[in-house]
């Protein structure tokens, strides 16, 4: 049995303002799991992405999350949840005037290869993105395969 209090676990850097790693935590072997507060304009995600190997389901514990996906936007509201498998494309974005708390699982805990886009202003289209940490580690940046460019940055 293991047990944690999810206010006391680190919070990673990342897209959003709290992610903390309670799988980790609890020595989840088989599924990843995360909680994240996100504020207004904030996301779980990168960006428009998908996992090779993994599919996740969000629960939204409080407030309204959208997500782009495949078959278009799709809101998932407080009690309910949303289920990607493992390939299909996803981005959540809290687009309400108020915080977002949600829970994430994913399973395997090892989600396979990630293809992440993002919008490149230089090429002026969604291109594949890398992330890398800044050199004194103070940030995680978003960076265009294509070109080279930065385009986003996560602190
Ligand atoms: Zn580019």
């Amino acid at each position: 049995m293991e047990k944690v209090a999810i206010d006391e676990l680190d919070n990673w850097m990342g897209p959003a303002d709290v992610k903390r790693p309670v799988g980790q935590a609890l020595g989840t072997e088989h599924m990843g799991v995360r909680f994240y507060e996100l504020e207004p304009g904030e996301s779980t995600a990168f960006g428009y992405h998908a996992h090779g190997d993994q599919e996740e389901v969000f629960y939204v514990l409080d407030g309204t999350l959208a997500f782009e996906t495949e078959d278009g936007d799709v809101e998932v509201a407080d009690g309910e949840a949303v289920r990607f498998a493992p390939g299909e494309f996803q981005r959540s974005r809290n687009d309400s005037d108020g915080r977002v708390r949600v829970l994430g699982i994913g399973a395997p805990a090892d989600a396979g290869e990630l293809t992440l886009l993002r919008d490149c202003e230089a090429c002026g289209e969604r291109t594949d993105q890398e992330i890398e940490p800044t050199d004194d580690g103070a940030a995680l940046v978003t960076v265009c395969v294509e070109c080279g460019a930065e385009t986003g940055r996560f602190t």
